[in-house]
């Protein structure tokens, strides 16, 4: 739905680059991408590295330092940081990895089904938990306490922000002083589910999640939150005002941008048009953001559900759209958001 729009600046792009050998300033125009996910299936090592050469290939054409990898936010258990973790043994520094999307998130899923959460159930996760740490992730994630469905096939997720394993994961991530990524859908009081979604797999009425949210963030202020997807929300309420705001009363909340989408309000339209009102939160915060395109990469021999693919064009777009941030943005917000701020929240090449 936007990938098709902006040909002409895919092509003033490239004519960009291939006149742009006068030095550059160091590490002007270079990013870190805090969002990425590969597909393969479960333990299909050799599929997964076909995915990270891919990755790989994409970062040299496109001036990314580091990029994040991680398991979406699975409903049910799947492939998380098993196969990643050689991955980023092979690959290191340049990909580094975050976990609990296939592991952590499904169990929050279904805790977040019944009241309460018994103590073997919080044992297994503080277990998982930990050893996603022990493994090497730089953080968890991705994790989900609202996610709406997009397609057919495309899981709605739902649990309170505040869900008692949230917190405890909180608390965890304190201890390790590493972030969450954290997916959610913003939706600050109940509404019926528009139109235009109810044909996916969501509920009829979406619930209020803003406060819960702020709870979570005030339960432990030593936790870093990276609040996924700043600047194309599929709902339209994550708007510059909600997100200054929050900034404005948790000093542990930073955001990760996924620029582009043709809602207006986003941060990039698809035709390259620059919203000025996010422009002036990111100046006025430049140390809250990061940018995560949430570029998909799909091995060829991925058998699992066809949803990535269906989203694997998307990726381009966003990337586009966050070159042309980093375009606007003066110089040295370029590079705080661009990659200082992810190397001092994810601890990057250390
Ligand atoms: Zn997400």
């Amino acid at each position: 739905m936007l990938a098709l729009g902006s040909l002409a600046a895919v092509i003033g792009f490239l004519g960009c680059t291939s006149v742009g050998s006068a030095p550059h300033a160091a590490g002007q125009g270079d990013w870190i991408d805090v969002h990425v996910h590969l597909f393969a299936d479960k333990g299909a090592l050799a599929d997964f590295d076909e995915s990270a050469r891919e990755a790989l290939r994409i970062m040299d054409a496109e001036r990314i330092r580091t990029i994040l990898i991680m398991s979406p936010p699975r409903a049910r258990e799947g492939p998380d940081t098993e196969s990643l973790a050689q991955i980023v043994r092979k690959y290191r520094p340049r990909i580094a990895m975050l976990g609990g999307g296939g592991t952590l998130n499904p169990m929050l899923q279904e805790a977040g089904k019944s009241t309460g959460v018994s103590e073997g159930v919080r044992q297994t996760f503080e277990e998982t938990a930990e050893h996603i740490i022990a493994s090497g992730a730089k953080g968890f994630g991705e994790l989900t306490a609202h996610h709406l469905s997009l397609a057919p096939g495309h899981a709605h997720e739902a649990v309170s922000p505040d869900h008692p394993l949230l917190r405890l994961l909180a608390d965890i991530a304190a201890r390790h002083d590493v972030p969450i990524d954290l997916h959610l859908d913003p939706v600050p009081s109940d509404i019926a589910t528009p139109a235009n979604l109810g044909a996916a797999q969501n509920p009829p009425v979406l619930k209020a999640n803003v406060e819960g949210f702020e709870r979570l963030l005030a339960h432990n202020r030593k936790t870093k939150i990276v609040w996924a997807h700043a600047g194309s929300d599929p709902l339209g309420y994550f708007t510059p005002k909600l997100v200054r705001e929050l900034i404005e009363r948790h000093a542990n909340l930073a955001l990760s941008i996924r620029p582009t989408s043709s809602r207006p309000g986003s941060m990039v339209l698809p035709t390259g048009d620059v919203n000025q009102e996010w422009i002036a939160v990111l100046r006025e915060f430049p140390d809250r953001f990061v940018f995560g395109s949430d570029t998909m990469i799909v091995a060829t021999h991925y058998t699992g559900p066809n949803t990535p693919r269906l989203f694997a064009n998307r990726g381009e777009g966003q990337r586009r759209g966050i070159r042309r941030l980093l375009s606007v943005l003066p110089p040295d917000v370029a590079r705080r958001i661009g990659y200082e701020n992810a190397e001092r929240l994810y601890k990057l090449g250390r």
